[in-house]
């Protein structure tokens, strides 16, 4: 008898987010996944450490660079996000900003959508500028010309993300996946409220998938971290990145130079950014990742049917002016949500409460089953007044841009019995 779920790409996303990529009968026949609770690892003999370091051979050396636990979640996602290869990394936000590194030289820019996460925002319009690399932002991310208009010779990466946040606007991938490809550049999608059960950026041409996999793929609020998946069809050697060309000559010689080309952007990630930069996903991280992500797939399906009712209730509450959530026939994305998201458009949609802020405020301080905090993803229920706390720091007019009001709440839906959650919504709003 012989265990082969391990390697099977054929096998469906629930088997697989229980199985890709790890081999028990390679671990002592362990049936979890062992955490490797060690710095470093014994070379063996000179000839093994010289392919270690030059890569030539697949192995471990120092934690930093690689640990067998976080193996097995990097082939586990790239399998269920249908890539090419995957990097752990200690947060979303690490795994953004490396990803960036590794597509930009200084006097490079990324063109990106206004309606990030915060973190990432600052890091192209405040962090990144100082070391000479420029993020632009496109005027209207529903327009193609807007994102066009961006673009020029030392543009290196469209960057989005699959569900705008708080407002639950959604970005056409495939028509901007062939914008990027007609310049030459990679589109990148941080895949974060979705995760690639909801979403399948790479069957609609994106290039790179970022996850803050301390949302949903972790799924309970345990832990911080980040992934990075490529799709290995993207072309680093068509001319545009002298940085992969030059990490291409050095590693042709040492790794097989197909299997180079398909994983280059993981490869460079890994060699260049990760080994000397050092934000190295923890073992016991990556192992309790695998733990959440052994039910995502469940967690999803609950979590975006609990959502889906409570945007319904909310749309017909008298004290609610407005809704964003892709899944009602109302919102101006559901057409998109439909293409893009089959399964539903995720369980975070926000909501104004009429009466501004000191109406929202109240309604904060009487649920009793969602936590107010500024996570999402968790499979408990959360709330949020993003004016008042993640989007604090903007202006007026910028916080209107990402559709956040004095009267806006987040909600991340959890999965609880629904019943429960419309309940201590209603009782809530009472006091709006
Ligand atoms: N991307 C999105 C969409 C997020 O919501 C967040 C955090 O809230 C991040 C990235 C950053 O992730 P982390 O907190 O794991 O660094």
């Amino acid at each position: 008898m012989s265990y082969e779920a391990y390697k099977d790409d054929s096998l469906g996303f629930t088997t697989r987010q229980l199985h890709a990529g790890y081999n028990p009968s390679e671990h002592y026949r362990s049936k979890a996944v062992p955490i490797y609770q060690t710095a470093v690892f014994e070379l063996g003999d000179y000839d093994r450490c010289v392919r270690l370091f030059d890569y030539s051979e697949e192995g471990h050396s120092y934690v930093r660079f690689s640990n067998p636990t976080n193996t097995v979640l990097e082939k586990r996602i790239a399998s269920l996000e249908g890539g090419s290869a995957a990097l752990s990394l200690a947060s979303g936000m690490a795994a953004i900003s490396n990803t960036f590194l590794n597509l930009c030289n200084q006097g490079d820019e990324i063109v990106a959508v206004q309606t990030l996460y915060g973190g990432s925002t600052t890091l192209l319009s405040h962090i990144l500028p100082d070391y000479g690399v420029k993020g632009r932002f496109v005027d209207d991310e529903d327009d193609l010309d807007s994102y066009k208009r961006q673009i020029n010779e030392h543009t290196k990466a469209i960057y989005v993300e699959c569900l705008g946040n708080p407002g639950m606007n959604i970005v056409d991938i495939e028509k901007i996946a062939d914008l990027a490809h007609d310049n030459g550049i990679p589109l990148v999608i941080d895949n974060t409220f979705a995760t690639p059960y909801l979403l399948r950026p790479f069957e609609y041409g994106a290039d790179i998938a970022c996850y803050s996999a301390t949302k949903y793929l972790a799924g309970h609020g345990i832990a911080i971290a980040g992934l990075v998946v490529e799709n290995g069809k993207f072309d680093y050697l068509n001319g545009r990145f002298p940085q992969f060309e030059q990490f291409y000559e050095e590693y042709r010689k040492y790794i097989e130079p197909e299997q180079l080309k398909r994983e280059i952007f993981t490869k460079r990630l890994r060699i260049r950014c990760l080994t000397d930069l050092g934000a190295h996903m923890t073992p016991q991280t990556a192992f309790y990742l695998m733990q959440g992500m052994e039910t995502l797939s469940l967690r999803m399906e609950r979590h975006t049917g609990n959502a889906q009712k409570i945007a319904e209730f909310l749309e017909k509450h008298p004290k609610i002016e407005s809704v964003n959530y892709p899944g009602l026939p109302s919102n101006k994305y559901h057409e998109l949500a439909r293409k893009h998201f089959p399964k539903g458009p995720g369980a975070i949609l926000s909501v104004n409460v009429k009466g501004g802020r000191a109406a929202a405020l109240k309604v904060l301080e009487h649920v009793r089953v969602f936590g107010y905090m500024v996570n999402v993803g968790d499979a408990k229920s959360l709330i949020v007044h993003p004016a008042s706390s993640t989007h604090f720091s903007q202006t007026v007019e910028e916080r209107a841009k990402a559709g956040v009001y004095e009267g806006t709440l987040r909600l991340s839906v959890g999965i609880e019995d629904v019943e429960d959650l419309i309940q201590d919504l209603a009782q809530a709003l009472e006091y709006a």
